[in-house]
Order: C-alpha cells, then sequence, then structure tokens
C-alpha cells in the first residue's frame, strides 16, 4: 500500500494549489494562509486551512469539499505533469511488484479518491495499482483508519482473508509509519519528503531506503516480510486433524487433486511405482517416506492448491497445512532442483527459509525417480527427460532457463541415487546391479 505524494511523484506544490484553489471555490475568497500537509489527509488539511485563513468549517462547508477538492485538482492535471514528476525508481518498483506473485499493490493516501486518481495518472502510473481497494482521505480524516479499510476491501475483492502482517505500508512522513502500525502492517518508509532515513528509522519504520530507486533492495525487504509472515500462516490455517500421512493417504489425495489433470496423474503413479522400485535396499521407514514423497511431489499443480504458481512450494506449503512433517514438506518443496527454479521466479528466501533442503539418499531417490520417468509416466533416461522438458517450455521461458542451469546437478543426482542404491537406469527402467 502505496502512500503517493513524495512517495512515488513530486507534485512540487501542485497540491498546495490544489488547497488553495478549493478553499477559494467554497469561500470565493483566496486564501492568505497557506496550506500545511505533512503526511495528513485532505479532511484535515482542509478543515486546519479554514480554520488558519478565519473560516468555521461548518457542515455544509465540508459537505461541498469534496467536490471542491476534485474540482481545483482536474484543473491542474496538465500543471501537475508539467511541473511534477515520478520521484527516481517508482515505476521500476511497481513494475518490479507488479509482475511479483501473489502482490497486490493499491495506496493509502491522505488524498480523496478522485484525487489520487488524477495524481497517478498525470505520471501514467495508475495501471499497476488497484485503486478500488486502497484507502483515501475520502474514506476517513483519520488516516490510521485507512490501512484497515484497504485490507476489508482487498478481502472483499479478493476473497482473501489476509492477515495484517501480509500489509506492507510505503510512506515518507511519520504519520504513514504510524498509519501502518496501526494497521498491523510491515512498513518502508522511503526518505524523499521531509524527513530522512534515520528519522523514519526512529520512528519504527522496519526498513527505510533513501529513495525507490534500488528496486532489488525493496523486493528484497518486502520478500523478507512475507517469509516472516508465512511462517504464522500454518497457525491459521492447518487443520489440526489427526490423519496419518503415509504412502495410502498420499496415494488417495494425490489421485484426488490430480486425476483430473490426464497425463500429470500417470507420471506421478510411475514415479511412485519407480521410488518404491528404488527405495527396496532403504529401510522400510526411509523407503515409506520416500514413497510417500514421490507421490505427492507434484500435488502444488492442482489448481485448487496453486497459489503462487510455483508447484513445489505450493505443495509444500498445503502439505504442512496437513499436517504433514517438516521432512516430507522440505523433500517436495526441493524435489527436483526446484531451489534453481526458485531462484529464477524470486521466491528463494521463500523456499529456502521455510523448507530447508536436506541433503540425503531420500532427496536424491525422489529426484532421481522424477527425472527417469516420462510425463506421461513412461520410463526415460534423464537426458531425455531434460530434453523433452526443454522443448516444451520455450527458450526464454523461466522454467527451460532453470532447466538449463540444473541439469549438471539433476544428472549428477539420478549418478549419485544409482551409485548408493545399486541400480543403473535403462532405457526400460531399472535394472539392479546382480
Ligand atoms: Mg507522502
Amino acid at each position: 500500500l502505496w502512500d503517493i505524494d513524495h512517495t512515488l511523484i513530486e507534485n512540487n506544490g501542485v497540491s498546495k494549489e490544489t488547497y488553495a484553489g478549493a478553499f477559494e471555490l467554497l469561500t470565493g475568497r483566496i486564501a492568505e494562509q497557506p496550506a500545511v500537509t505533512e503526511g495528513r489527509t485532505d479532511p484535515e488539511i482542509m478543515r486546519d486551512l479554514l480554520i488558519a485563513n478565519g473560516v468555521q468549517p461548518e457542515a455544509e462547508l465540508l459537505r461541498d469539499l469534496p467536490e471542491a477538492l476534485a474540482s481545483a485538482m482536474k484543473s491542474r492535471v496538465e500543471r501537475l505533469r508539467k511541473q511534477g514528476f515520478a520521484l527516481p525508481g517508482t515505476r521500476q518498483a511497481l513494475t518490479a511488484l507488479n509482475n511479483a506473485a501473489g502482490v497486490v499493490q493499491s495506496v493509502v493516501t491522505g488524498n480523496i479518491q478522485s484525487n489520487a486518481f488524477f495524481k497517478l495518472s498525470a505520471f501514467d502510473l495508475t495501471q499497476f495499482l488497484d485503486l478500488d481497494v486502497g484507502g483515501y482521505g475520502s474514506d476517513a480524516a483519520d488516516r490510521s483508519h485507512l490501512v484497515d479499510i484497504s485490507r476489508r476491501r482487498v478481502a472483499d475483492k479478493y476473497g482473501v482473508p489476509y492477515g495484517r502482517q501480509c500489509i506492507v505500508v510505503i510512506g515518507d512522513t511519520p504519520r504513514d509509519v504510524r498509519a501502518g502500525f496501526s494497521g498491523g502492517a510491515y512498513v518502508i518508509g522511503v526518505a524523499t519528503g521531509s524527513y530522512d532515513v534515520a528519522a523514519l528509522l526512529a520512528e519504527g519504520a522496519d526498513i527505510a531506503l533513501s529513495d525507490l530507486s534500488d528496486t532489488d533492495a525493496l523486493m528484497k525487504s518486502i520478500i523478507n516480510f512475507r517469509a516472516r509472515s508465512s511462517t504464522i500462516i500454518p497457525t491459521e490455517t492447518s487443520m489440526s486433524t489427526n490423519q496419518i500421512i503415509d504412502s495410502k493417504w498420499a496415494f488417495a489425495t494425490a489421485q484426488r487433486l490430480l486425476a483430473s489433470l490426464g497425463n500429470r496423474w500417470k507420471h506421478v503413479q510411475a514415479v511412485g511405482e519407480r521410488a518404491r522400485l528404488i527405495g527396496g535396499g532403504m529401510t522400510p521407514d526411509e523407503r515409506e517416506l520416500l514413497v510417500t514423497a514421490a507421490l505427492l511431489h507434484d500435488i502444488g499443480y492442482a489448481p485448487e492448491l496453486s497459489s503462487l504458481g510455483f508447484h513445489p512450494l505450493d505443495g509444500a506449503r498445503w502439505l504442512r497445512t496437513q499436517g504433514a512433517t517438516p521432512r516430507l514438506c522440505s523433500l517436495v518443496a526441493h524435489h527436483s532442483c526446484a531451489s534453481i527454479e526458485a531462484e529464477e521466479r524470486g521466491l528463494s528466501f521463500e523456499l529456502e527459509t521455510e523448507f530447508p533442503q536436506e541433503d540425503s539418499t531420500v532427496a536424491d531417490a525422489l529426484t532421481c525417480a522424477d527425472m527417469t520417468v516420462g510425463p506421461t509416466g513412461l520410463p526415460v533416461r534423464v537426458d531425455e527427460r531434460l530434453d523433452e522438458i526443454l522443448t516444451r517450455y520455450p527458450e526464454g521461458d523461466m522454467v527451460n532457463r532453470a532447466v538449463r542451469r540444473s541439469s549438471p546437478a539433476l544428472k549428477g543426482t539420478v549418478r549419485r541415487a544409482e551409485a548408493r542404491l545399486g541400480f543403473t537406469v535403462t532405457d526400460s527402467g531399472i535394472s539392479f546391479a546382480a
């Protein structure tokens, strides 16, 4: 949730002219005292401007306020476009977040809604923001209510009852910081207004940046918040069932969730069978874990579980809510070098912090089983499997890049599993050493 003035854009005095213009429309007089802004809401600013110029803010006057403000702003959009500018890094930051999975961007601003729109559209920034779900000076005079107002709108529109800690407020004044706190949000301060980094940190901002020009730093901060929040999600959503998560459950669950996806379910069954085969020399517990993980490794492809669109992490997160052990979740999260695709998708932090990677024969065997069974469940060698994936995802696609990068490690993993478990992958399946 972005603040607008001095955070995304510099209005270079056009805001103050707008308040003076609205004053004139309301009273027929020229304001002698200027408006004082400082992160306050439009109703607060106008009320004080009226009083400072000797006008009682009576109900009738206040009723006409939004229309006067909107009209004063509308007639100054061209002036704003010429005189103001989008602050450094604004467009890049909005674009990067717009491309990030699971992010909705909007505004929390003291501006009334119409004027927020005029200001943002003057610099062609509205395309990145869902202005339906923002919090505005037209909703409440007290900025501290605006984050909650926006949160409710997001929940209504997107059907996601997102926790307070999933919100990041970004602004330039102590009032923005405090509004973030009242809404239970994380806060990033940007020192492009009257307050420097130290002042915003001192106010309690989780992070303070000198401006928005370092997109990576901004994204890292937000990913970091998200990872901290996600450790809270399972306790809110986990079903405290006593179900036993074993290979039987895994088969029934994968069938229920993946059978409608055709080949995916064929692939999953074959990977499960292959895992049972190559795990023959393991302890019964290890083999059972391997087969369970094999049957669940692609569960994140089920449309009802997919939220990030990155199936290893979507699947592992869902399994965690079902009460799966950290070890099982981690095997699913990291199967077949998922960490490299996570890097391509900007999800490394989430993956690595939520599901620490396990380096074991079970993990190798899982990847080996997945990498030696084709998309329709037929046996393949790892080279063919990799070539096949590369033809399915075009050059330039994230998956294509990830597979190219992880190919050496995937081939190495298959070789390691063969050596440790005493088998060889052939064209038609598995042959065990005599
Ligand atoms: Mg501001």
